[in-house]
């Protein structure tokens, strides 16, 4: 197992679109394993493709003590939408109140290749639709006010000068 180097924003990884997975087979599971291990090192809830520089449709969520691994996932409807804080691991340091679902339809593969068919409400809702739109290139900064989306662009590009 490796950890990979996370993409912070503005890399252009973040943007790129995604693949479907065809084969369920040993890369992938080492692709996961990857994964999990630098979710972990960066104490994220949930880690993208795309965050790894990987531009393939897979995600991975621990919430609550159960682990998911979203292969091709699908998000049939998105329901109950409340304001909620988020952050995420290509904005380090970064928190802010956005609309969000607490209710989700979704359909993806785990890394066996098994089709799972899901409810979900609450907070795990939000995170399942904040991975699955960064397989689709949406990110954390699309989803708030222009005003504010300004004040923090020039606050992260403050911060990348710093470094
Ligand atoms: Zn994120």
């Amino acid at each position: 197992m490796s950890v990979k180097t996370i993409c912070v924003y503005p890399h252009a990884a973040l943007r790129e679109p995604t693949q479907e997975i065809i084969l369920f087979d040993e890369e992938l599971k080492k692709l996961v394993s990857d994964m999990w291990e630098t979710m972990y090192a960066s104490d994220g809830i949930g880690l993208a493709g795309p965050q790894v520089g990987v531009a393939k449709k897979i995600a991975v969520i621990e919430y609550d003590g159960e682990k998911y691994v979203l292969i091709n996932p699908d998000l049939s409807e998105k329901d109950n939408f409340t304001t909620v804080e988020e952050g995420c691991l290509s904005f380090p340091g970064i928190y802010e109140k956005v609309e969000s679902p607490e209710y989700i339809k979704v359909k993806y593969y785990n890394e066996d290749g098994e089709l799972i068919e899901k409810e979900i409400e609450g907070f795990l809702a939000c995170v399942f639709s904040h991975e699955i739109d960064h397989l689709n290139g949406k990110l954390l900064i699309d989803r708030i006010s222009p005003l504010k989306r300004q004040f923090l662009k020039k606050k992260l590009a403050k911060q990348a000068k710093e470094k």
